[in-house]
């Protein structure tokens, strides 16, 4: 029984329908999935209902963007009320930063003599929640660049000529958004964002849980945070970070989370949902 925790669909930066990822999740024969779309929610119900119909146990969740003191840090929210106003209110205000950042980007792109227009990213992306991997393919797609890794390359890269930094919340702020829409809130791929200094405050503001196991953990960084995160009692989670097709095949199935991680984190989320009821 094995659960992923960590997926992207075309609600944001994925390429898989919610649809078509609960079939890849059936057919990697998981237990349980969590739908971790950056900056929205809109996609859980669709998935919510496909793996009602395939049996698998399914988990609303959102992936935000997040620092601490200029360390970026991404933070999961698991088991969050779909229909928190506070909440759907905040994610509108990141996806209109989002789109805005489009618009920066491909103006950046036409300075540097790209003529891209940011009409024609929203026209791929078809979401509220639009980011560098639409404008990758955008570019691909008007024959600007030959695959979307030229893209990042050649533009979209940090400090590259069209790299737009991107709107972060406080890190605080997105924990306290996610408890108060009922949900846990857990650092995502922490050897990525190279944050282990920030850890120490996010446990002061009560983060609940780390992702240990991540495509792009290694087994010695999987090792590291399962210590830290028995050390500092938080959750352990995990998930393959899957955005579709990569090199011809998903990376679901890559992450395999025993389900008994998923119930600690679901204790987690009635504790808290507990608290806010008698506070
Ligand atoms: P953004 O949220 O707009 O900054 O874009 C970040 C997303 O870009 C991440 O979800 C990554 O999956 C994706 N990404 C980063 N680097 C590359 C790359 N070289 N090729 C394809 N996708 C990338
Ligand atoms: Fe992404
Ligand atoms: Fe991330
Ligand atoms: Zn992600």
């Amino acid at each position: 029984m094995f659960a992923d925790l960590h997926m992207h669909t075309t609600f944001s930066d994925g390429t898989f329908s919610p649809e078509e990822m609960a079939q890849a999740a059936q057919r990697h024969q998981l237990a349980c999935v969590a739908l971790t779309d950056h900056d929205t929610i809109a996609g859980c119900a669709r998935m919510a209902a496909e793996c009602a119909r395939l049996g698998i146990e399914f988990v609303n969740a959102t992936e935000l963007t997040a620092e601490i003191d200029g360390v970026e840090v991404h933070i999961l929210g698991y088991f969050i009320d779909l229909v928190d106003g506070h909440f759907l209110a905040n994610l509108v205000k990141f996806q209109h930063a989002r789109q805005q950042r489009i618009h920066e980007m491909a103006a950046a792109l036409q300075r540097h003599g790209v003529p891209l227009q940011a009409e024609a990213v929203f026209a791929i992306a078809k979401c509220e929640s639009p980011g560098r991997p639409h404008v990758a393919r955008a570019l691909v797609q008007a024959g600007l660049c030959r695959t979307m890794d030229e893209a990042f390359e050649r533009y979209l890269k940090k400090h590259r000529p069209a790299w737009v930094p991107k709107f972060k919340i406080s890190a605080f702020d997105a924990i306290e958004l996610i408890h108060h829409a009922g949900g846990v809130a857990v650092i995502a791929h922490p050897a990525l964002n190279k944050c282990d200094d920030i850890i120490p405050p996010l446990v002061e503001a009560g983060i609940d849980g780390i992702e240990c196991f991540h495509t792009r953990h290694s087994t010695a960084a999987s090792e590291h945070y399962m210590l830290m995160a028995e050390q500092l009692g938080l959750a352990i989670t995990g998930g393959s970070d899957c955005h579709g097709m990569n090199k011809g095949k998903p990376l679901m199935g890559g992450i395999k989370l025993p389900v008994s991680h998923v119930r600690q984190l679901e204790a987690r989320a009635r504790a808290i949902r507990e608290k806010a009821l008698a506070a």
